[in-house]
């Protein structure tokens, strides 16, 4: 079987661009309405010869933030329960949030391997913002921005690598 590959993290930090990226195509809905992402989707990728499928996760539709919340809890639940290996996506402009320490907290209790992935570090000026999310206490922050395509190669690496 093919490992799984799972994209989890709050609403709005572009899991579902760096998806996109990763897939080759657009099959997420991309949205500035935090939460948007119809349903779990999945996309068969590959990197470096080793073939994987990809989940991306979020919440169904722009509800109120408790339901949103809810709902991105269940999504990282199965996406944790299934994945091989996660990914954990964090918004480097925006910076630590409380949403990301629970995330962290739920990520901590597995033993899934996670890669965080901090992301929208679109240039120079961005690349110290990455030090924050040490604090989250899930390992070392790979910078990348899905927008401008930078990082995703280094983080694909890391992501075979515990294939
Ligand atoms: P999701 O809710 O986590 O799936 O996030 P989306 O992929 O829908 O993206 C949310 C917003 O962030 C959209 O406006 C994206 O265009 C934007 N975004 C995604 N990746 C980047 C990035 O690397 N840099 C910047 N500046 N914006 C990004
Ligand atoms: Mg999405």
């Amino acid at each position: 079987a093919k490992p799984v590959v799972a994209i989890v993290g709050r609403p709005n930090v572009g899991k579902s661009t760096l998806f996109n990226r990763i897939a080759g195509k657009r099959i997420s809905i991309v949205e500035d309405v935090p939460g948007v992402t119809r349903d779990r989707i999945y996309a068969e990728a590959e990197w470096l010869g080793r073939k994987f499928i990809m989940i991306d996760t979020g919440g169904l539709e722009p509800y109120a933030q408790d339901i949103i919340m809810q709902q991105m809890k269940r999504q990282a639940e199965i996406a944790i329960e299934t994945a091989n290996v996660i990914i954990f996506v964090v918004d480097g402009q925006e910076g630590v949030t409380a949403t990301d320490q629970e995330v962290a907290n739920m990520l901590r209790k597995t033993s899934k391997k996670v890669i965080l992935a901090c992301n929208k570090i679109d240039s120079q000026k961005y690349k110290d913002n990455i030090y924050e999310f040490y604090n989250l206490g899930i390992g070392e922050p790979i910078g990348i921005s899905a927008g401008q395509a930078l990082g995703l190669g280094d983080l694909l690496d890391e992501v075979v690598k515990l294939f």
